[in-house]
């Protein structure tokens, strides 16, 4: 959810593209936590998860970041480093995505359904249930914009129970920062806006 213009920003990069997004993503094991279940081995599609002695280990330079292991661990044992691979993975996304559409500002328009808005991207095989209700579908020939205003109305809802947003509910909270609290949701509308991809002005027109 941190990226709500996720699919166009994967449509803009090729396969290869999309690996040299992620590898500023890399994941490792906590040895503490691992339970040697050999889950991660099994999901891993380049064989760079492998079990030596008791635990598991990740080989960084066979490893393409799919963050497949991580999501399968029981035991919670696989993590990145948040606070700098993070940022650095949403500015290279960001990147890509600039090269494709500089100099088309007229010739390119975005939309983004706000509906079904649950905390995971579009990479989870698995549907869960919304964090808010359904907005409705905004579009725009700017994608900062679009992505700010999106931002915007998804905290002005209040969010709902049973789902994976614990707290925050009141209308207005932060619901990104509950569903991801190590990411800053808005640190890519500003590295978007300080590359000259758009505005985070926006005036909201409803029709
Ligand atoms: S992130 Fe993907 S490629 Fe890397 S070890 Fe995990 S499953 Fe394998
Ligand atoms: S899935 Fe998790 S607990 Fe299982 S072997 Fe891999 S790191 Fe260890």
């Amino acid at each position: 959810m941190e990226g709500l213009s996720r699919i166009w920003q994967w449509l803009c990069a090729p396969a290869a593209g999309k690996k040299d997004q992620h590898y500023s993503t890399s994941p490792y094991v906590n040895e503490e936590k691992c339970i040697a279940c050999g889950k991660c081995i099994e999901v891993c599609p380049v064989g760079a998860a492998f079990l030596l002695g008791d635990v598991s280990r990740i080989e960084p330079n066979i490893c393409i970041s799919c963050g497949q292991c991580m999501e399968s661990c029981p035991a919670n044992a696989i993590d990145i480093d948040w606070e700098h691979d993070i940022p650095k993975f949403l500015e290279c996304l960001t990147e890509y995505v600039y090269g494709d559409v500089k100099g088309k500002k007229d010739r390119v328009g975005y939309i983004n359904f706000l509906l079904r808005i649950t905390s995971d991207c579009d990479c989870v095989p698995w549907r869960d249930a919304p964090i808010v209700p359904d907005v409705g579908i905004l579009a725009s020939n700017d994608p900062v914009a679009l992505d700010q205003a999106s931002y915007d109305l998804v905290n002005k809802q209040k969010g709902l129970v049973n789902s994976s947003l614990h707290s925050n509910h009141e209308k207005g909270a932060d619901k990104f920062r509950v569903v991801w609290p190590m990411v800053d949701g808005t640190h890519q509308l500003r590295y978007r806006e300080k590359i000259g991809l758009g505005s985070r002005d926006y005036k909201l027109v409803e029709i």
